[in-house]
């Protein structure tokens, strides 16, 4: 067979060989350790926690090497591909503070040399490569047609055209140039697959950087290359990509181990050299039942990065989460130095975990809200008020109407060598402390409290003045209860319970549910100085 001819016949007029190419794709000139790797979403309108963590895998390894971290769409899966899929992505990047060395803007400008970024305009290199298949016996036309007579799906399929287990080569391998030739003529539509050179005995190892060298079955498929409309699935562009963009690390999701074999296979068909692989573990889920089970994107709703940014989670709580799910390090070497910024955390290889990290809302929430309480309160309102913003125009009016009061409001149990650590995120804030920005409109009071409460706080609300200082308040409040038959002492009450209508505890829960609506809350004293004498005592005259 005349390959050369069987190539010019297929691709005729081609901008491009694939000399001219790699000469516009020099090698990379990097330093001896330095990591060049990629994230490479699909657009698909959606981002997946998993494939966050992945891109952070990639970005962190790559940036404390002083490497390169390039962004480049895989956009190749027309159907998959939903209008502003894009912006979803770069949105999500944007807010995360994600600076890639090389990218495509949305308005479509490659910043970097080695582009264009975009897999959809790449579509001339992929033929040029397909034709130089093609031309060394390597690759073959294939005219199979997934359904007779509908032109648009032919050859997107993977036939199962079986010999034996071992391996499915294509009927279309076998076809003669003159037989090619005569469906050309007919306008037959054709995919390119690649002509395994294996039978399905072969076996091969390769190294991946989390797990070691796999032993794995060598290719033996017969698979596209390039469907009918030119576009390549994934296999064939990410050989090229990866190739011409001087990739040196490939990290990508561990469901991409099983077509390893066939990656590699197309590298040497290429004549181009192996990439080190990383695969990373897929994150998991505790379900209700304890059962471990892979985050749905269906069934759960922190799968979606989106979840984390409109429930106003700070980007340094969901770095360090994701820190902990990856590396078995970061929690001692954080233990160790709770005032570093998790930046100086070294991040290598070596101690990446191999086993599937399990997603878990509380822990990420208790990361959380360690960060937010070593925060000022001014950054705290910078961040609920960029928050509200976007999420919550009305509370951000309030907010901005009353920037000092709200400081004073998240300033609360905050300055102190024991911060309390009650927010994690953002968009809780209104609910946790709308007592401060309206008087309570229910109560947590239990029904058998309710003759003693509403003696209590008339009691407290005759004659109530703010006292100067939260001794003196706590004095105050003490004579009161003493005067209404509280116990002052707890020993006294503990041992004779049924002598007291309570004990000083009882009262403050009294004046802080008629104040706030709950039995529980921040300290009551620093509540009611910010709330102000003239709004307490209309909180306590409306107890009746
Ligand atoms: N577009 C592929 C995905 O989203 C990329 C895999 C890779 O990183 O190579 O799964």
């Amino acid at each position: 067979m005349d390959y050369k001819k069987l190539a010019d016949l297929l691709f005729p007029n081609l901008p491009l060989t694939t000399q001219e190419i790699e000469k516009k794709y020099p090698p990379r000139k990097i330093k001896e350790g330095e990591i060049v790797s990629r994230y490479a979403p699909s657009p698909t309108g959606f981002m997946h926690l998993g494939n966050f963590f992945q891109m952070f895998i990639s970005y962190a390894l790559a940036k404390s090497s002083n490497g390169v971290e390039f962004l480049r769409l895989e956009d190749t899966d027309a159907k998959r591909e939903k209008a502003e899929a894009k912006e979803v992505i770069y949105q999500i990047l944007n807010h995360f503070g994600i600076k890639f060395n090389e990218y495509q803007t949305l308005d479509g400008k490659d910043i970097g040399a080695y582009g264009p970024y975009v897999q959809s305009q790449r579509a001339d290199i992929y033929k040029a490569y397909a034709k130089k298949l093609v031309s060394e016996g390597k690759a073959f036309p294939c005219f199979c047609k997934k359904t007779e007579g509908k032109e648009d799906v032919v050859a997107q399929r993977a036939i199962k055209f079986k010999n034996d287990d071992e391996k499915e080569y294509d009927p279309c391998r076998n076809l003669t140039l003159e037989q090619v030739e005569e469906k050309l003529k007919a306008n037959k539509p054709f995919a390119i697959r690649l002509k395994t050179k294996n039978d399905g005995s072969q076996r091969i190892v390769f190294n991946d950087l989390l797990k070691g060298d796999i032993e794995a079955k060598a290719n033996a498929k017969d698979f596209i290359l390039l469907k009918s409309d030119g576009i390549p699935p994934y296999a064939f562009a990410h050989a090229i990509d990866d190739t011409l963009m001087g990739t040196n690390l490939v990290v990508r999701g561990e469901e991409y181990i099983s077509s390893t074999p066939a990656h590699l296979e197309l590298f040497d068909a290429l004549g181009f050299k192996h990439i080190q692989y990383c695969h990373n573990p897929l994150i998991c889920k505790i379900d209700e039942n304890g059962n471990r089970r892979k985050l749905s994107k269906r069934l759960d709703v922190e799968a979606d990065m989106r979840y984390y940014i409109t429930n106003g989670y700070p980007n340094d709580s969901i770095f360090e989460y994701l820190l902990t799910l990856l590396s078995s390090s970061f929690e001692n070497w954080r233990s160790n130095n709770p005032n570093t910024r998790w930046q100086e955390f070294k991040f290598t290889p070596s101690n990446i975990t191999a086993v599937a990290p399990i997603c878990d809302l509380v822990k990420l929430n208790d990361i959380s809200k360690t960060i937010i309480s070593k925060m000022s309160a001014s950054e705290v309102y910078e961040n609920v008020l960029t928050w509200a913003n976007e999420f919550d125009k009305p509370f951000a009016e309030y907010l901005t109407k009353n920037k000092k009061y709200a400081i004073c409001v998240f300033n609360i149990d905050r300055e102190t060598p024991k911060p309390r650590k009650d927010i994690y995120c953002w968009s809780m804030v209104k609910e946790y402390f709308s007592y401060m920005w309206n008087a309570p409109q229910t109560n947590e009071l239990e029904d058998a409290d309710e003759t003693n409460y509403k003696e209590f706080i008339k009691a407290y609300a005759d004659n109530f003045k703010l006292a100067s200082s939260k001794e003196d308040w706590f004095n105050g409040v003490k004579e009161l209860a003493d005067k209404l038959g509280y116990a002052t002492d707890n020993k006294l009450y503990k041992a004779n319970p049924e002598a007291y209508k309570g004990n000083t505890a009882k009262a403050c829960e009294f004046i802080r549910l008629a104040l706030t609506g709950h039995k529980n809350s921040p300290d009551l004293y620093e509540i009611m100085t910010i709330l102000g004498e003239n709004e307490v005592k209309s909180r306590l005259n409306a107890v009746k």
